[in-house]
């Protein structure tokens, strides 16, 4: 068969067209390619940043550490089925809590219902090098007594009785009844309670209420919060004024601009106690 030269020159228009399409068709397939590699690498920087640095963790501000009186198969005082223990505990992880959001770094005795050896606890924060150590406790009494109390070792330093003050006072503020700071133990000075007599930083033996009391037990219960925000602002405002002298001047500056109110309130605690004194002689 003969193609006329019109057929011969469509053939070759087709021809031409195809090869123009599979052109066509390979340019848009190598585009394609290209952007998806472009979009995997920016997908992989993106989300991958292997050359930003990463960001260095702050050290801790100080170290603290608290001891929840008694556990395990020593329960402390009690009150019925009421524990010492299971208070302190509670309390003490409380605590922990507000410590560790004024950045400082909390390590405690124990954590959950273990037994612990009353001496090692002084042992386990001289390891952890704390810079502050509170034994939490509850006390007890046959009749009549309630409010918070502090025992801190025997030698009597000025730190560790400026962390008992501060706790008291902290602890006062939410209701209880303040008591004495006391050097040694309630029935010998010259005798330190184990939990802290090994403590080679400022430390105290806080009691916080009487089991024995009810009121104590309640403001103790409906409060647990609060006196644990108390207790953790009293160890730090402690912690500010013995190792970090600066900004507690600073603080201070600011603070003794306001406080010709808390200076009455003192003045106020001490007659209070001038006159609990009195009525303990007789
Ligand atoms: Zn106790």
């Amino acid at each position: 068969m003969q193609l006329t030269d019109d057929e011969i020159r469509e053939i070759l228009r087709r021809e031409k067209r195809k090869k123009r399409k599979k052109q066509q068709a390979r340019r848009r397939f190598i585009s394609v390619t290209l952007l998806l590699i472009a979009i995997a690498i920016f997908a992989f920087v993106k989300f991958h940043p292997v050359s930003e640095p990463v960001p260095e963790e702050e050290p801790p501000r100080g170290i603290i550490f608290i001891d929840p009186g008694h556990g395990g198969s020593d329960p402390g005082v009690d009150n019925g089925a009421r524990y010492e223990k299971d208070d302190t505990l509670k309390l003490g992880l409380a605590v922990r809590t507000y410590l560790e959001g004024e950045g400082f770094e909390v390590h405690m005795s124990r954590t959950d219902d273990t037994a612990v050896e009353k001496a090692q606890r002084a042992v386990m924060a001289n390891e952890c090098k704390a810079q502050l150590m509170i034994s939490l406790h509850r006390n007890q009494v046959d009749g009549k007594g309630e409010g918070v109390e502090a025992f801190i070792p025997k030698l009597d330093a000025k730190e560790s009785r400026l962390l008992a003050d501060n706790l008291l006072n902290a602890l006062a503020s939410q209701g209880f009844a303040k008591r004495t700071v006391r050097a040694g133990t309630l029935n010998d000075p010259e005798q330190d309670y184990d939990e802290i007599g090994g403590a080679n930083m400022p430390s105290c033996l806080l009691e916080v209420g009487f089991i024995s009391s009810m009121e104590d037990n309640t403001l103790f219960d409906k409060n647990l919060d609060g006196n644990a925000k108390a207790i953790a602002t009293a160890i730090e405002s402690t912690f500010k004024t013995l190792f970090e002298p600066e900004t507690e001047s600073k603080d201070s500056e600011a603070a003794s601009a306001e406080t010709p109110e808390d200076a009455a309130e003192d003045a106020g605690s001490e007659e209070a106690s001038a006159k609990e004194a009195e009525k303990a002689k007789g």
